[in-house]
């Protein structure tokens, strides 16, 4: 849950996953949706179909035991050489060094290592310099030690050198800069993309109330949020681009849904009643809302949910947002 999360926000998730799972069995017995819902809100949910998936092959595998053997432990999905690592030197105190972005920060300081931390370089520089401070009686806690010492003490900026323990063999302190090292790794661009969404309510019959019932999707678009419910919706590299994509895509999986025109007459394009942003990872999106109506029959790949029921279910965090600025956006035939 940490990856790429920080602690203030994972501490509920965590706990309320806990209190669902308390056990490895009970994670890999669970169907994928609870665990998917019990992530919902956290992002990043390729995580937590891993962590699923590695506990059923713990409890197929390795009668519901973490392995103790590193090759054993790669084995499982989700595992990579970072958290092996990590794994097996906390919990087993096997001799294995770790480095995460603080542990690199520090020993590159502390040997003036030159470059950032995307060069394989500088990478194995820093991987040779650990292994060789590793204490092989007690790895776990040096581990745990170097990750928090990166935490409170050696920061990215202005770190706090006169409290620091290592401050004696710290060449960068020695030199007078430590924040020259490691180098800033270059900055992935941000990519501005449209998204056009279709918010699509039931026709309620003639005498019923509104039902408040909006229909949902698996999946955004181009591969993105997969497991999760969205509105249907199309991203394209303008405005005008990703709504021409909804219309296509709305063709295709639900022939009766046409989104509204705002205006009697020969309107165009219809208009969007609504405009979000978002981000998901290096994507800056601007999403436009279109409304629609249909009877209340699920139509394809499209089910109903309840404004109401959103909570509940495993939606991405972008289909809470919509529905959040849906449920204060009316139908224009009302
Ligand atoms: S002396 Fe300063 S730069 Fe060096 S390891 Fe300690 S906090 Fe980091």
């Amino acid at each position: 849950m940490l990856q790429q999360t920080q602690v203030s926000t994972v501490i509920p998730y965590y706990r309320r996953f806990l209190r669902a799972f308390p056990t490895v069995e009970r994670l890999a017995k669970a169907p994928l949706e609870r665990v998917l819902e019990l992530w919902s809100g956290l992002g990043y949910y390729r995580r937590a179909r891993l962590l699923h998936l590695a506990a059923q092959k713990i409890l197929r595998e390795f009668a519901g035991r973490f392995p103790t053997d590193y090759g054993q432990a790669r084995s499982l999905p989700g595992i990579g050489d970072y958290t092996a690592r990590a794994i097996l030197s906390i919990v087993y105190n096997k001799p294995y060094a770790v480095v995460d972005g603080n542990v690199a920060r520090i020993v590159a300081r502390l040997g003036a290592i030159k470059g950032n931390i995307n060069q394989p370089k500088f990478r194995g520089a820093v991987e040779r310099a650990v292994e060789g401070l590793l204490s092989h009686r007690r790895p776990g806690d040096f581990n745990q030690a170097l990750m928090e010492l990166g935490q409170t003490v050696c920061l990215p900026r202005a770190p706090r050198c006169v409290a620091c323990p290592l401050r004696k063999w710290c060449q960068a302190y020695h030199r007078g800069e430590p924040e020259s090292y490691p180098a800033p790794r270059p900055r992935r661009a941000i990519e501005l993309r449209y998204l056009a969404t279709a918010v699509i309510r039931s026709i309620p019959a003639i005498g019923q109330e509104r039902a408040g019932r909006v229909a949902l999707m698996r999946g955004l678009d181009e591969g993105l949020l997969g497991d999760l419910w969205n509105f249907p919706a199309a991203f394209g590299a303008s405005r005008a681009e990703a709504l021409d994509r909804l219309r296509e895509k709305l063709d295709r999986i639900a022939p009766g849904v046409a989104l509204w025109e705002q205006r009697d007459g020969l309107v165009a394009r219809p208009a969007p009643l609504r405009q979000l942003r978002h981000g998901i990872t290096h994507r800056s999106i601007r999403v436009d809302l279109y409304p629609a109506e249909v009877r209340g029959v699920p139509i394809g790949p499209l089910r109903w949910f309840s404004l109401a029921s959103l909570n509940r279910v495993a939606v991405s965090q972008l289909a809470r947002k919509i529905a959040a600025a849906a449920g204060e956006v009316d139908s224009p035939r009302n």
